[in-house]
């Protein structure tokens, strides 16, 4: 099993003595136990992490993991995704439960299925569920609502997408994700995006589509912009900490540092997206920073906690957060060693703590959806 090569020198006399009890306790249970560690997470999660990534390669390691337990110090939806994708015999578990994401929770699935009805009803589009064959190409004529949902959404959106012939994205994968979901809505079709709008706006920007065909959709409002003839619906969703990030920033790096380069995530904002350097996924970011020159100074628009710990990795590079009051994403930061502590020593008692169960109602139309994501990354 690989294991995380970072160690936190900075730990108090407290922290160290958890660190030190989850060690043994990670020892005591063996093979029987898979820790997985986002890279938003604080460094006294990370160094206990048998694997460090974002949300999909972290739920791709729990499904080719034989582990009985595995504990994802991560957020709910997370959790879920990688419960969908274990077997009935692994039991996935979350160190706090209250550890959900701001973004998925702004799109219900109540709210979604209201707004599907009334884009279907105004746009004329059909919905892919009456299909034959909903993973072929439209037919000739037909236009379709295509739903894709990005991997921060709930169990029961990916169940939804996944019955109306729709996918999953990630922030790595949206392009070609995106471009499968246009071909099954056909040249006059169109795909609902949720929750975030600026990952779908940046991604439909990037290929080509302008900002009148992007409407934008918010519950008890409705949409803002033409939807007929949309080529994405826009959820008005949004992520807390990148929306922090902005073109001000940018400019303010730039004036300290004439020489330096920007690199943000794509849920920030379209005008800080388009004065950056670069763009993508957090593990884009990890490899743009890798490539750049030693003495290269570069400014992250991205979670502090990955830049901190990039900057660590990095010492012969400037690197800095784009916004010097950026704080953790609130509810990663609730995965304290303390809660990671406690759930092993349940699990070495036998007992198995803050299991993540998506019922077997949602399991299937969400497993179709992540398939199919899987399906278009091969
Ligand atoms: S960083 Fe944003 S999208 Fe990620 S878990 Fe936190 S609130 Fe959700």
């Amino acid at each position: 099993m690989c294991s995380v090569n970072f160690m936190d020198t900075s730990l108090s006399v407290e922290e160290q003595a958890i660190a030190d009890r989850i060690q043994e306790l990670k020892a005591m249970l063996g093979d029987d136990l898979l820790i997985l560690g986002h890279h938003y997470q604080r460094d006294s999660i990370v160094m206990h992490a048998d694997f460090l990534g974002d949300s999909f390669m972290l739920s791709q390691k729990a499904a080719q993991s034989p582990a009985k337990y595995i504990v994802f110090c991560g957020v709910h939806f997370m959790a879920e995704s990688a419960d969908i994708l274990t077997s009935d015999a692994q039991s996935v578990i979350l160190p706090n439960l209250r550890a959900g994401c701001s973004m998925a929770d702004m799109a219900t699935l109540n709210e979604v299925e209201v707004a599907w009805e009334e884009i279907l009803k105004t746009s004329g589009l059909s919905d892919p569920i009456s299909r034959h064959d909903p993973d072929a190409p439209a037919e000739d004529g037909a236009a379709y609502l295509v739903p894709v949902t990005y991997m921060n959404s709930s169990a029961d959106l990916k169940d939804f997408v996944g019955r109306h012939g729709g996918v999953v994205c990630t922030s790595s994968n949206a392009v070609g994700v995106l471009q499968w979901a246009f071909d099954r809505a056909g040249p006059n079709g169109a795909v609902l995006f949720f929750p975030d709008q600026h990952l779908g706006r940046n991604t439909g920007l990037a290929m080509g589509i302008t900002e009148e065909k992007m409407p934008t959709w918010t519950p008890g409002i409705g949409a803002m912009g033409e939807l007929k003839g949309a080529r994405i619906v826009l959820w008005h969703g949004f992520c807390s900490v990148h929306k922090r990030f902005t073109p001000q920033q940018i400019e303010d790096f730039r004036s300290a540092h004439p020489e330096g380069v920007v690199v943000v995530h794509p849920e920030c904002p379209k005008a800080t997206v388009e004065r950056a350097d670069a763009y993508g996924s957090t593990q884009f970011i990890r490899q743009y920073v890798e490539q750049l020159p030693a003495g290269a100074e570069v400014a992250i628009g991205t979670e502090i906690n990955m830049v901190a710990r990039l900057a660590q990795e990095h010492p012969d590079k400037h690197i800095e957060c784009l916004d010097e009051e950026i704080c953790p994403c609130s509810t990663m930061y609730m995965i304290h060693p303390a809660y990671l502590m406690d759930v092993l020593e349940r699990l070495v008692d036998g007992e198995v703590p803050n299991q993540i169960v998506v019922p077997p109602s949602v399991q299937e139309g969400s497993l179709l959806a992540l398939n199919r994501m899987l399906a278009i990354l091969k």
